[in-house]
């Protein structure tokens, strides 16, 4: 649970080398070997010529420090227990009279590929934080030269908003090459501030219709992006993606894909810092969002296959909340980057952040909190509330207390 959480506020920057060609052959020499031990680590564990378990650095020969031998070893292992994870979701659980057999390489009846072995092919040099120091544009950490450990100053242009930020508890130092370039990738934890709590908060419903709503304390109601836009443009996008795969373009589909990303990561960046900036703005201490990872499991595949025969069977109520809830399934990738990005962007203006549980958020009146489905943009309570239905759900989100994980003790 712990580590969870830290990992969830490990943020990461990059600064940029300032070495001469004769140190970049010399680290690149090192990235390789570190890459090649890390290979070799996995491929003997899996052999069992090595010890998952009982693994230590003396076990194994490689020109490299001791500290990055050990780094070696937990990398080897993550890669280990991702290879497994996917080995298991490959073979698929059936269950007989008997119990549960498995059937090896087949999904839903069909057979599929048999996931290959992992292997680092991006050249890498990984430093865990015990190991390196930032100070005075300098990066120091260990390397081997002469078949001893030796510690090396690399020059880095780091600004001033990345000395304030590598304050904070540093995580690991990735030295690795971007844009032809080597460059520092420096993870550092955001600390969450305790707020002192002035009752100031702001509710924050992201939905497909309205990419965010917020409703605060103090009853502001605020529209933030534009839904048709990103629905126009995710629309685009399948359109080009069908196209190429009908004509098996594949690079295409990736390149597109790509591109897709980038504009709906650009969308969220935006978003999110309109949305902070108007938290800073109305003096609000705590933003509340929905858990929603609780979406996602309460969607089972038969829910997110349901055909519009419903529609027929007059059941159109249940037909909606369906189709809402499963496009928000389809989309949910992006609800989770936007809230990822108003979360560290919150954290660093000092707000926290809550999340709160899913049920019921945009279908209970928030004035005789009787529950009503809504059938269209519009809400309607027989109390006789009414409002636009994402309003209705960033001020349930914004009063509930169904307060999702223990964080929140204070
Ligand atoms: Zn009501």
């Amino acid at each position: 649970m712990d580590k969870k959480r830290n990992n969830n506020n490990l943020l990461t920057e990059i600064v940029k080398l300032n070495i001469n060609q004769k140190q970049k052959a010399f680290l690149l020499v090192h990235m390789k070997l570190y890459i090649d031990t890390v290979n070799a680590l996995v491929h003997d564990i899996l052999l069992g010529k090595l010890h998952y378990n009982n693994l230590s650095t003396v076990m194994f020969k490689a020109p490299l420090p001791s500290a990055i031998k050990c780094q070696c070893i937990r990398d080897a292992k993550s890669i280990i227990n991702k290879y497994k994870d996917t080995l298991h979701k490959y073979n698929e659980k059936v269950k007989d009279n008997n119990g549960i057999y498995y059937i090896i390489g087949k999904k839903k009846g069909k057979l599929i590929k048999k996931p290959r072995l992992p292997k680092l092919k991006l050249l890498v040099y990984y430093v865990n934080n015990q190991n390196y120091h930032i100070n005075d544009n300098f990066i120091n950490f260990p390397v081997l030269i002469n078949n001893k450990s030796t510690r090396i100053n690399l020059n880095a242009i780091i600004a001033e908003r990345q000395y304030q930020l590598f304050k904070n508890k540093l995580g690991l130092l990735r030295i690795t090459i971007k844009n032809g370039k080597l460059v520092a990738c420096v993870q550092y934890e955001l600390q969450e501030v305790k707020t002192f709590d002035n009752g100031n908060i702001m509710g924050i419903d992201i939905g497909l219709k309205c990419p965010a709503v917020s409703y605060d304390t103090n009853g502001k109601i605020r529209f933030f992006g534009n839904g048709r836009f990103n629905r126009y443009m995710r629309r685009k996008f399948f359109d080009k993606r069908k196209k190429l795969q009908r004509n098996k373009k594949y690079r295409a589909i990736k390149r597109i894909k790509n591109k897709e990303s980038r504009i709906m990561k650009d969308i969220n960046h935006k978003i999110s810092r309109q949305i902070v900036n108007e938290a800073i703005a109305r003096n609000v201490k705590i933003i509340k969002l929905e858990n929603i990872k609780n979406i996602r499991k309460n969607i089972t595949k038969r829910t997110t296959r349901t055909s519009r025969k419903n529609v027929k069977n007059k059941n159109y109520r249940k037909y909606q909340d369906i189709c809402r809830k499963n496009n928000r399934f389809v989309n949910s990738w992006s609800f989770g980057q936007l809230q990822k990005f108003i979360k560290y962007k919150a954290i660093k203006a000092g707000i926290q952040v809550i999340y709160v549980n899913p049920v019921n958020t945009s279908k209970e009146c928030p004035v005789c909190h009787a529950v009503n489905q809504s059938n269209d943009r519009k809400y309607r309570c027989n109390c006789g509330f009414h409002h636009h239905r994402d309003v209705v759900g960033a001020m349930n989100i914004c009063v509930s207390t169904k307060i999702v994980g223990n964080r929140q003790s204070a």
